[in-house]
């Protein structure tokens, strides 16, 4: 039989560059699954059905609430969001390890429910680089911007609570540092992969071939 997979959750502030990381890993990394959640929202141009998202009504959301189908949810800009414990149970029953790309209070969720969860927190460099990709687009106010930067100040105020950080450097000082923090996500998923616990079955079977 394989052995379980893994999860890992992976959160920060919007911003710091995370989907791009969580893409360019599983575009490189076939033996890491990404979880597909559902959504209230409503599609993005683009966005499938099944693919980026489960798209779903308030009412068929609230029905799963109701049911106990989520392993987490959480309300994010107006909408709900949550991950399906049906997709947790089948990954990690076929041995594949799996990234939740979530929201902060998700992960907290996560990671207090299930000690074996490995939260990941990507971060931004610094304040000033933060500060310069919302000033870039050119579509916040010194109000919405300051603003912005309080809520990273608390989502960081919560990253002592992850088991890594990942620090996304500035592309225009680090030209591949999506490469480097996507390898480090990995790195991270390779490490738990060689724990002592996925070891003992190897070990033991080891251990009785060099008795005989
Ligand atoms: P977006 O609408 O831009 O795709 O996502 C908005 C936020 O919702 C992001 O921070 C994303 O990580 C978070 N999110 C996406 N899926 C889930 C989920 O299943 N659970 C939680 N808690 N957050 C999610």
């Amino acid at each position: 039989m394989a052995n379980r997979g893994r999860l890992f959750v992976i959160s920060g502030p919007a911003g710091a560059g995370k989907t791009e990381i969580v893409k360019k890993l599983i575009a490189s990394h076939p033996d890491v699954r990404l979880s597909v959640s559902c959504t209230t929202r409503a599609p993005r141009p683009g966005e499938v059905d099944g693919v980026n998202y489960h798209f779903v009504s308030e009412a068929r959301f609230k029905q799963l609430v109701d049911e106990g189908a989520f392993y987490e949810w959480a309300h994010v800009h107006q909408n709900h969001y949550g991950t399906l414990k049906s997709t947790v149970q089948k990954e990690l029953a076929e041995g594949h390890d799996l990234i939740l790309e979530i929201d902060v209070q998700g992960c907290l969720q996560a990671m207090a429910q299930d000690p074996t969860v490995t939260g990941i927190f990507v971060s931004p460099p610094s304040r000033e680089n933060l500060e310069a990709r919302l000033r870039n687009r050119g579509t916040e106010t010194e109000e919405s911007i300051r603003v912005r930067l309080n809520n990273v100040a608390s989502e960081v105020a919560t990253a002592y609570k992850y088991h890594y950080v990942i620090i996304h450097q500035d592309w225009s000082v680090v030209p591949n540092a999506l490469e480097i923090a996507a390898d480090e996500v990995y790195a991270i998923i390779v490490a738990r992969r060689l724990e002592i616990d996925n070891r003992r079955d190897f070990l033991d079977h080891l251990s009785q071939s060099l008795k005989a």
